[in-house]
């Protein structure tokens, strides 16, 4: 098969047979094949082969990237009929993903995800816009020695930036000199880059900033908070660079605080402020940041009250083992909040942690509000936008759900 420019031309093609439960788990879509499932392979595989899995009657059953390194060994690219994976393959994967989100944004947005990981088929891999720079990031080295092939079909003749997790950072500079925030196309960033979200100018630290550089996952929250605000006296927990905050002043809030432990985040924030100057309703609007850990913050007495407070927390639990000491930071973390949340207030709260499910996070704050004694509405709860679509139950991650006492 094609696409395999290291070596693999001198060795046979990589074959797994993997347990019955794990068949039967591909065949039904979904993309991961973890290393415990793998019952036998005619070789060792190197991190970013492909791997033919045959099933018990040696038919062809899926293919996929192998990652030698990752507990999640074969990420599948595809099932079913057997498939040649060359240039026109991916070209077309590509074209499926733009495809999609063709219409979905006007000319007022210029910042949204164009490919989002598995649920897209492109396993282990993200791809956001940011006006004319396209930001790839890689959660799986299994796709570094690819990137020849790949980095023009993603570009699409814009600037294209490597971004890449953590825990591939080593292995990336080690074995394929790939590194954290390098440019792979395109003419380089003299600075953060300028984009539109919904006629709102911000920026984006693409090369250091978190995740892509922004988070646009919440595009759709921030646009509802916008509309809330007017008049409001608004709190922004785990502000990062101010995303909620400029939809809150633009939509008339009276005043923002925004919240966030890293001061880099929240000079961002002040100076997406700046950027957005010339709109009256942001220009009116009392912004003050603070640098704080935002569960010292709210331990805090004071008399200060909100009317409308966003939380949106970093993601609490990274694994299953993790869960139940989230729950308790979160229910921790919603308290706080409705205990600043002034008579008619609004709470917006929001979970990205996957491993916290949407029921038991929706149930964990409704409990909290139960217990102030004080009665709330429910007014909505909302999952992933349309450009972030999840397809399978690890994918899902993001909730978000709305009170007002
Ligand atoms: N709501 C933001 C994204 C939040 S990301 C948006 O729409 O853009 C989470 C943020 O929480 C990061 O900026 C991180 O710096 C901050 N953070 C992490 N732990 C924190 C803590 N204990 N107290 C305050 N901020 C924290």
């Amino acid at each position: 098969m094609a696409g395999s420019s290291h070596k693999s031309g001198t060795k046979p093609s990589l074959r797994l047979r993997v347990t019955a439960a794990a068949e039967t788990i591909v065949r039904g879509g979904h993309p991961w094949v973890f290393a415990q499932s793998v019952r036998a392979q005619n070789r060792d595989g190197e991190t970013g082969e492909l791997a033919v899995i045959f099933d018990r009657k040696d038919r062809f059953l899926a293919v996929g990237l192998f990652d030698a390194d990752s507990p999640i060994r074969v990420r599948i690219l595809h099932a079913g009929k057997p498939q040649v994976i060359d240039a026109a393959f991916w070209e077309r994967r590509a074209q499926n993903a733009f495809g999609r989100r063709d219409g979905f944004f006007d000319s007022q947005t210029a910042g949204y995800r164009c490919i989002n990981g598995e649920s897209d088929g492109w396993p282990g891999l993200v791809l956001d816009r940011y006006a004319d720079t396209h930001v790839l990031k890689l959660y799986t080295a299994a796709w570094l020695p690819r990137l020849d092939v790949l980095a023009p079909l993603l570009a699409r003749g814009n600037r294209l930036v490597l971004r890449l997790s953590r825990n591939m950072q080593e292995a990336a500079a080690n074995r394929f000199h790939a590194h954290d925030g390098e440019l792979l196309l395109g003419e380089p960033l003299a600075g953060p880059v300028e984009f539109l979200e919904n006629g709102l100018r911000f920026e984006a630290d693409v090369v250091r900033g978190q995740k892509t550089g922004f988070f646009l996952d919440q595009r759709e929250n921030r646009r509802d908070v916008k509309a809330l605000a007017d008049g409001r006296e608004v709190l922004n927990l785990f502000s990062y660079t101010g995303g909620f905050s400029l939809y809150a002043g633009d939509g008339g809030a009276e005043s923002v605080c925004s919240i966030d432990i890293s001061e880099l985040a929240l000079a961002g924030a002040r100076r997406n402020f700046a950027l957005n100057a010339d709109r009256p309703a942001i220009a009116r609007c009392r912004h003050e940041t603070i640098q704080a850990d935002v569960f010292d913050w709210l331990r805090q007495e004071s008399p200060r009250r909100f009317d409308l407070i966003v939380l949106d927390p970093p993601s609490m639990a990274k694994k299953e083992s993790e869960r139940a000491e989230a729950i308790a930071a979160y229910t921790k973390l919603i308290a706080g909040a409705l205990a600043r949340l002034n008579k008619n207030g609004v709470l917006v709260a929001s979970s990205c942690s996957a491993h916290v499910s949407a029921t038991e996070f929706f149930n964990l704050t409704l409990e909290a509000a139960r217990k102030t004694g004080r009665s709330f509405v429910e007014w909505k709860r909302t999952g992933h936008a349309a450009d972030h679509p999840a397809t399978f139950a690890e994918a899902e991650y993001l909730k978000c759900i709305y009170l007002r006492s």
